[in-house]
């Protein structure tokens, strides 16, 4: 069994491995290769803590095992660590024999970022120039320099809750070479994607923020009652997601299914577009929406490739177990 440790992960996996991974995984949800099993997620009654387990099995990409583990909000003001922690745990499909235990913080931001970049890569307008972001938290900035590498994106505009916590994407923005600017809601109509990353509990944008034409990749609804749009946006538009069992009852369409805008049914993996067995986006002035819930097969798959870097590199712990 190999053991990659927290510490090697940023200097093996790279976003462009980690977009690649996610985009294969996907397109094997959709085709009916891989499964992801049902979230387990409890709140302990300890230090406010979240913990639970995303798995599944992706028999085409021959990976098996899970994520474990969640938010505890205490943690960096208490102990300098960040607030999500997690390891993933692969095994052999074949045997059931653990094969290797990773560091999952990292790889979490870069699968979540890889995937809203995946949707911009199969739904956005190609000539998409602004790109809007609603949050600026420790997921933020990682989205943010996915997305601008998959249009040639001119301007950023965005809006964060906390007003104070901008610079922290300004900086990214300001690296990639893109002009950065401090927004109004109702300013984001001029952006032609907006990616929405925050742990907001009831909506920010609203229906009437936002213009024909734009794609909007929704990943910060993760659990049941969060919520960062509002549920008519996702009745005005084309709704895509990673798994259709998980953005109806713990992603951004559970409120508007919830309440009968939209049916189940009205909702398509983005896999079926990478499949090319859905058309995505069909003309310019529809709105798309990805409900991007974060799927264990997506941490398996980074998992699996990092893991095979680590090898591959000699970094990876080799333990008699
Ligand atoms: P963070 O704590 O670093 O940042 C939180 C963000 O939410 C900040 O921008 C903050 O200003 C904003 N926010 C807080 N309260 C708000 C409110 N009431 N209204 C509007 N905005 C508010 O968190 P993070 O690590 O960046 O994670 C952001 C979200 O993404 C969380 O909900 C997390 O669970 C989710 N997430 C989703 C996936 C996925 O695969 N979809 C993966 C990882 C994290």
């Amino acid at each position: 069994m190999w053991i990659v440790p927290e510490r090697e992960i940023a200097d093996l996996m790279t976003p462009e491995a980690a977009f690649d991974a996610v985009e294969e995984v996907f397109a094997a949800m959709a085709a009916g290769d891989a499964r992801n099993f049902p979230v387990v997620r409890e709140a302990l009654g300890h230090e406010d803590a979240l913990y639970g387990f995303k798995g599944g099995f992706d028999q085409k990409g021959a990976a098996l095992g899970l994520k474990a583990g969640g938010h505890w909000p205490h943690n960096l003001a208490r102990r300098g660590l960040i607030n999500h922690q997690s390891t993933v745990f692969l095994f052999d499909p074949d045997t059931g024999r653990p094969s290797a235990m990773v560091g999952g913080n990292l790889l979490t931001a870069l699968r979540t970022a890889a995937a809203s970049s995946v949707s911009i890569k199969h739904l956005a307008r190609p000539d998409a120039r602004v790109l809007g972001l609603i949050g600026a938290g420790h997921q933020a900035t990682f989205q943010l320099r996915a997305a601008l590498r998959q249009r040639a994106f001119d301007r950023v505009i965005a809006w964060n809750y906390h007003p104070e916590m901008l610079p922290n994407v300004a900086k990214v923005a300001e690296e990639a070479g893109v002009p950065f600017e401090a927004a109004r809601l109702e300013d984001l109509a001029a952006a032609d994607v907006i990616v929405t990353i925050t742990s907001a509990h009831a909506p920010s944008l609203m229906a009437d923020h936002v213009a024909p034409g734009t794609h909007f990749a929704c990943m910060g609804t993760d659990t049941a009652g969060k919520q960062e749009v509002e549920a008519a946006l996702l009745a005005r538009g084309t709704v895509f997601t990673d798994e259709v069992a998980q953005s109806v009852s713990l992603g951004e369409a559970q409120h508007a299914v919830a309440t009968g805008m939209i049916a189940e049914a009205d909702i398509t993996e983005l896999g079926a577009v990478i499949n090319g067995v859905h058309p995505g986006r069909t003309f310019a002035d529809e709105i798309t929406i990805f409900d991007g819930t974060g799927v264990g097969l997506q941490d398996l798959a980074v998992a699996t490739r990092v893991t095979e870097l680590a090898i591959a590199k000699g970094v990876a712990i080799e333990v008699d177990f």
